[in-house]
């Protein structure tokens, strides 16, 4: 039973297993952080989790994607015009406010896709501007 002030949840093994390496892959980093156990751990990743969510609650809604190609995803804001955020070295940047921290850039970190994208540019750079079909 967990202690007063807590609730314990059951994930499956695959899942933990999964969290598990991770914290242990990210031990030392985690220390320095002052999480020193695997649930504190678990725990700081749903706080951070949420507060993406509630971010993203509040862009979102005008935000829509359009495409994800190689390097880049496009983005409808609806309320204004689309916006193109772009990998170059390794970093993402919006073409349309020419920043690497705004809306849109947060809204494509968000992207699962962008993780593949991301694995691909690691290739060689001829891919990195090619064609969009
Ligand atoms: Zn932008």
């Amino acid at each position: 039973m967990p202690k007063p002030g807590f609730k314990s949840i059951t994930v499956s093994e695959h899942v933990y297993d999964k969290f598990f390496k991770s914290y242990g892959r990210n031990k030392k980093g985690l220390e320095l952080k002052g999480i020193r156990s695997f649930s504190g751990y678990l725990t700081s990743m749903m706080e951070e989790m949420t507060l993406r969510y509630e971010t993203f609650a509040i862009h979102s809604p005008y935000m829509e994607k359009l495409s994800v190609d190689q390097n880049r995803v496009v983005l409808d804001n609806k309320r204004n015009r689309i916006a193109e955020v772009i990998l170059k070295e390794g970093e993402l940047q919006c073409l349309l406010d020419e920043k690497s921290d705004c809306v849109h850039v947060g809204f494509a970190y968000s992207l699962p896709e962008l993780y593949n994208m991301d694995h691909k540019i690691k290739a060689p750079p001829h891919s990195a501007y090619g064609d969009t079909n």
